[in-house]
């Protein structure tokens, strides 16, 4: 069935060839930002103590971010052979992880632990990971950066991927700093040379990586427009709306919410909802800045999980990831799910 809609602003603004950020690299106080929001969501929430702790760790993270020595950054060459390739500058499979993203991470949790309460059960988890062998330690990278589930630390996943976040995060923004012309312009000036147009629309233009989630964006240069948030990275790339970011249908597209579900007769435009695909059986969250302005996508999909749940059981497949939150069967049991792209 086809229906008749209206078009969407930057529908509107592609067609009239207006020029506007096809990406939006990750801001300095991005970590801050989630930090204070998940606090916000954390009152009254009944998973405060993650909600609380990941906050933290976000707390950890933005100190992390500003103290990060600074480490070999692509080379022009290498750039314009991932341009060449349609490849992201920074793929997480083929980009040779410098060892200090380890030196910061210990730190990060040098630093986090006297902050936990006493009785928290990540205490465990921060010791076990802080002792892990550096071999060790890469090896947990590459699996989930790979996004295999099997053999992975779930536990310890979200600390790893905080680390992984913080260096990938420095990466990029030190990046644009070193070969952006005129560095001196502000952040989200619109895209430079050195992140090409990667062929994959569905993955990170910088890393490579999926998103988390989708987020609608409010302010003068970014009205109503869609982009999708790096899991990994936080850079932030535009897909225009009501369509699947796992294989880009414009048909069969619906929204549920929570609330819509509990009463069916009206579904109001709640700040989180799962954008889902009949096409192809999957979903991806849709954070709306226009419902909230302090959204914010990680922390925003973290405290909507029981909507994971409700999406789930229609059976539809989450495309894309929370570093801070991975689903999947646990090694040796469930269907054998094959690893994530
Ligand atoms: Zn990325
Ligand atoms: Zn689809």
């Amino acid at each position: 069935m086809t229906t008749t809609r209206l078009l969407t602003p930057e529908e509107i603004a592609l067609r009239a060839g207006q020029d506007f950020a096809r990406l939006r690299l990750p801001e300095g106080d991005v970590f801050a930002q989630r930090a204070l929001r998940l606090r916000q969501l954390a009152a009254g929430h009944a998973m405060r103590d993650y909600l609380m702790f990941i906050a933290q760790l976000a707390e950890a993270q933005d100190r992390a971010l500003h103290a990060f020595p600074a480490v070999p950054l692509p080379t022009t060459a290498q750039i314009e052979a991932a341009a060449q390739h349609g490849q992201p500058v920074l793929a997480t499979a083929a980009w040779p992880r410098d060892a200090a993203w380890q030196r910061s991470l210990h730190v990060l949790l040098d630093e986090l632990l006297p902050r936990l309460p006493a009785d928290s059960p990540a205490r465990a988890t921060v010791h076990a990971v802080r002792a892990l062998p550096a071999e060790a330690l890469e090896k947990q990278a590459d699996r989930l950066l790979a996004g295999v589930m099997l053999g992975l630390d779930f536990a310890a996943a979200p600390l790893i991927g905080a680390g992984l976040q913080v260096y990938f995060t420095h990466l990029v923004r030190a990046t644009q700093a070193a070969h952006a012309a005129g560095a001196s312009g502000p952040d989200n000036a619109p895209a430079s040379s050195a992140w090409g147009h990667p062929r994959d629309a569905t993955r990170c233009p910088c890393c490579g990586s999926l998103p988390t989630a989708s987020l609608t964006r409010i302010g003068a240069d970014a009205e109503g427009y869609r982009y999708l948030h790096c899991a990994l990275c936080n850079a932030q790339w535009h897909m225009v709306r009501v369509k699947c970011t796992h294989c880009e249908s414009t048909q069969g597209i619906h929204y549920q919410s929570l609330q819509a579900v509990a009463d069916t007769a009206s579904a109001p435009q709640e700040t989180v909802q799962a954008e889902t695909c009949d096409t192809c059986g999957h979903y991806l969250k849709i954070v709306r800045m226009n419902k909230d302005p302090h959204a914010e996508p990680v922390a925003d999909d973290l405290a909507t999980l029981t909507l994971d749940l409700l999406v789930s059981e229609s059976g539809m497949q989450r495309h894309g990831v929370n570093l801070m939150l991975l689903f999947g069967e646990s090694e040796g049991e469930g269907e054998g799910e094959a690893p994530r792209r």
